[in-house]
């Protein structure tokens, strides 16, 4: 059966992720409430405003579900913003986070000069061709956990990270057209079916 990908719908540029995760394949529901996470197998938050999403998931009642998901095996993938709410730890941010991804994370690292950039970045794990990534006041990440596996680097700083089933990434691939971070994720997505049903 289809897997369902949840994409976080609570505010920054969820559609580009409903797209390109339908184009990778994928069936798509947006999630606003603990409700709609009860009916999907893998979530995705997009980017946006860290410190805004983080009140908004206090608000709605999804701070205890979601990380009871993904403690429990969900699988997950944050963007930017996305990453900053999952890592345990950010350099400059007084509210809590998910806690879910081991790293340190430094938000607008990479300068307010340069808000947005678009890099030719290498991704082994995607294959030879560079991948097109573009970085938004985008975090890097300073510290990664002993079960954290970095897939990308730019500037001297890790930009991709994997931690088992959870995928962060410093930059947008759903603004690119260029989909193969999608399709990586949703592989993910599968290979976590496979491990729980073995289990
Ligand atoms: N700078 C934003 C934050 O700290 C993230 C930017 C983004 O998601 N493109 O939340």
């Amino acid at each position: 059966m289809t897997d369902t990908v949840g994409v976080l719908a609570l505010q920054g540029d969820v559609i580009e992720h409903v797209h390109a995760l339908q184009r990778a394949g994928a069936r798509v529901l947006e999630v606003r409430m603990p409700e709609d996470l009860a009916l999907v197998d893998a979530l995705v938050v997009p980017g946006g405003e860290s410190t805004t999403v983080i009140r908004l998931l206090e608000r709605f009642g999804l701070i205890g579900p979601i990380t009871e998901r993904v403690r429990a095996g969900m699988p997950f993938w944050g963007t930017c913003m996305g990453m900053i709410v999952a890592a345990t730890d950010v350099a400059d941010l007084e509210q809590k986070t998910l806690g879910l991804l081991d790293v340190t994370v430094r938000r607008n690292a990479f300068g307010r000069q340069v808000d947005s950039a678009e890099v030719q970045l290498a991704i082994p794990a995607l294959g030879p061709a560079p991948f097109p990534a573009i970085f938004i006041r985008a975090p890097w990440i300073e510290r990664t956990g002993p079960g954290v596996e970095v897939l990308a680097e730019h500037g001297g700083h890790g930009v991709m990270v994997r931690q088992d089933h959870i995928l962060g990434t410093s930059f947008h691939p759903e603004l690119t057209g260029d989909d193969r971070v999608h399709a990586y994720f949703l592989r993910l997505v599968e290979e976590a079916k496979r491990t729980d049903s073995a289990a």
